[in-house]
């Protein structure tokens, strides 16, 4: 009977899973904190207490879990001040200022007791790191909390976070509480913090902060009691006035759900106004309160309204109530619900980094890939989409993704190019990982537009977000998504470019007249591989538009997958150095013949994929 009951259930089981897309199909883990903290705006120190629940979705015993202490980077002789005095480019906001801080310059981050159940774990801080030794192992599927008091020191804003910015705002708290580590398939991902890229376990936070009244607080999350703060948020109930008798100190309470991380800013003399996004979220904004930047401050918001209309339609639904723009920090960073931006800016400039910011929280904040492992798949997938919507945003004719290309090639052609696998920490020189991350990220996404069709992609894009939001995505699960949105084989597009530093250069070499026919000769001068497309322009002005899958890919992108019509020739051996196809024609009637006409590929030499027949010629063969 019991074996005839489970027999009876396959079918079920079989058929689910052929209807369920299971790309990025991952188990995550779960916290929950709940935070009371409590900053003292004179000394700069902060004391909390938090219960964090953690559940294990993992299939492994946990006998330890791992923390992240951010604020101990900014110590002398810690990882980040290390590397940041040796390495050969450094960050001129970090360069050797860590090591010449004083006691009260500085940051710090303790935890001062912790107990599982009442029994003591056993903790042991390794810098940036602290590690702690589970009173009873967490079996899988199972949930514990953790009690602890923490606290710690705000530094001087160095990088991203600290007091007293350059532009004058009191704090900027990011990367600031004890941080649980993320634990996924590949382990601990416990990185000492050396300036660079961030990843977090999903969570829900409820946070209440108190601080002296006079500043006012913009945080991850929805205040909880605006009654209560006033400060610029909305009242709530009709009538309902902020707490005269609040005293010297106010406590904020803020929740986020669903989130990675949380950061907040304060300030005595934020300026705090919103904007609704239609069917989007609520849109706040801090700025100090400084006649210089109202111009720019005031014309922003709509902008940013119609960035965030743009990106729900093309990338995927922003499924937070609020987000907020937050004067602070060093530049621009982002936060989930958050970013921080330096406001001393014209309006392009503040639209620019806050196109960016914003954008990150559908990659940083929604996917949230390993930023260590594969910064690309954020910061490069942001800058994909960002500049799409800067096009949308100020409708000009500039090809968005030609500073992409010509980032990734300058520094292939300075020799300090490194794969884009390397983990984020680990890349000889700033400017590899940032060509890494930014300029190879972003041309990875477009170029893959010549391979599948732009339009592909574009279904491709909407689809990873919805397969893979809360998941932590890896290049595999990207990789099988446009795999199935194309029918393409892409296996050795994600080979070959992301772990290794082959170059593309393709070539036309011959085009001569054999009776009737046109021959057209191409070679793969380089050694990386991609699909080509071809234009031919006659000398009427018409065009003609070929492409030519490689072998590797067992199928092609399909008529209409493009805006410009194209015909498909016969597939590119990948083995072969040249390839040569012929079509009817006259060479009296071609004025121009050129490979990758939309510049849509990381093609090093452009010289060689452009031949000019002037009239009369007798055909061209490359020397
Ligand atoms: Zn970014």
């Amino acid at each position: 009977m019991h074996f005839i009951s489970r027999v009876a259930l396959l079918p079920f089981a079989v058929l689910g899973s052929l209807l369920a897309d299971a790309q990025c199909d991952r188990w995550q883990q779960r916290v929950k904190y709940d935070m009371r903290v409590e900053l003292d705006v004179h000394s700069h120190r902060f004391t909390g207490s938090s219960q964090l629940t953690y559940t294990n979705n993992s299939p492994d015993t946990l006998h330890e879990v791992f923390f992240h202490l951010y604020f101990n980077a900014f110590r002398p002789g810690s990882e980040m001040d290390v590397r940041s005095r040796t390495i050969t480019d450094p960050d001129s906001r970090v360069g050797d200022r860590i090591v010449h801080l004083t006691k009260s310059e500085m940051g710090g981050s303790a935890v001062d007791h912790m107990t599982q159940k009442g029994k003591a774990v056993v903790l042991t801080p390794l810098g940036t790191v602290l590690r702690a030794v589970l009173a009873d192992p967490l079996l899988p599927g199972r949930t514990t909390t953790l009690a602890y008091g923490f606290y710690g020191q705000v530094p001087v804003q160095i990088r991203r976070s600290g007091r007293d910015n350059a532009e004058g705002v009191a704090y900027t708290m990011t990367q600031w509480y004890p941080k649980l580590a993320e634990y996924d398939a590949r382990g601990w991902h416990a990185d000492p913090y050396v300036a660079r890229e961030f990843f977090g376990v999903w969570g829900d936070f409820d946070v209440t902060l108190t601080l002296d009244s006079s500043f006012t607080v913009a945080a991850t999350g929805v205040l909880q009691n605006p009654e209560q703060i006033g400060h610029g948020y909305p009242v709530g109930r009709k009538g309902l006035k902020p707490d005269k008798d609040a005293g010297d100190k106010l406590t904020w309470h803020f929740h986020a759900k669903n989130v990675h991380d949380f950061a907040w800013a304060a300030d005595k003399d934020f300026v705090h106004t919103m904007e609704q996004v239609p069917d989007g979220p609520m849109l706040h904004f801090f700025r100090k309160n400084d006649p210089a930047l109202k111009e720019a401050w005031e014309q922003f918001p709509a902008y940013m309204v119609k960035s965030f209309l743009f990106m729900n339609e093309h990338f995927g639904t922003y499924p937070w109530p609020q987000f907020s723009f937050v004067q602070g920090g060093d530049g621009g960073m982002e936060y989930p619900m958050l970013t921080m931006i330096t406001g001393k800016r014209r309006l392009g400039s503040l639209v620019g980094v806050s196109v960016h910011e914003s954008v990150h929280s559908w990659y940083y904040g929604l996917l949230a890939s390993n930023e260590g492992r594969y910064a690309w798949m954020d910061e490069g997938f942001t800058e994909y989409a960002g500049a799409q919507v800067m096009k949308h945003l100020f409708n000009n004719d500039a090809d968005p993704y030609a500073g992409a290309i010509s980032g990734y090639k300058a520094l292939v052609e300075s020799g300090k190019y490194e794969p884009p696998s390397i983990h984020a920490d680990h890349f000889r020189t700033n400017a590899a990982y940032s060509t890494a991350a930014y300029s190879f990220g972003e041309l990875f996404v477009f170029q893959l537009g010549a391979v599948i069709g732009e339009k592909t992609l574009a279904k491709g894009m909407l689809r990873y977000f919805d397969a893979c939001k809360f998941k932590h995505p890896e290049p595999i699960d990207f990789e099988r998504v446009m795999e199935k949105q194309s029918g393409v084989e892409l296996d050795w597009y994600f080979d070959e470019w992301i772990n290794t530093t082959r170059k593309l250069d393709y070539a036309i070499t011959e085009v001569l007249q054999v009776g009737e026919k046109l021959r057209i000769t191409l070679a793969n001068k380089g050694d990386q591989l991609m699909p080509v497309d071809l234009r031919i322009t006659q000398r009427d002005g018409r065009t003609i538009q070929y492409h030519i899958p490689l072998s590797l890919m067992r199928g092609g992108k399909p008529a209409g997958s493009e805006a410009n019509a194209f015909s498909t020739l016969a597939t590119w051996q990948w083995t072969d150095p040249t390839y040569t196809f012929t079509m009817d024609g006259s060479l009296k009637d071609i004025a121009e013949i050129t490979i990758d006409p939309l510049q849509r590929t990381a093609d090093l030499d452009r010289e060689n994929d452009r031949v000019e027949l002037p009239e009369g010629a007798g055909g061209f063969v490359r020397p």
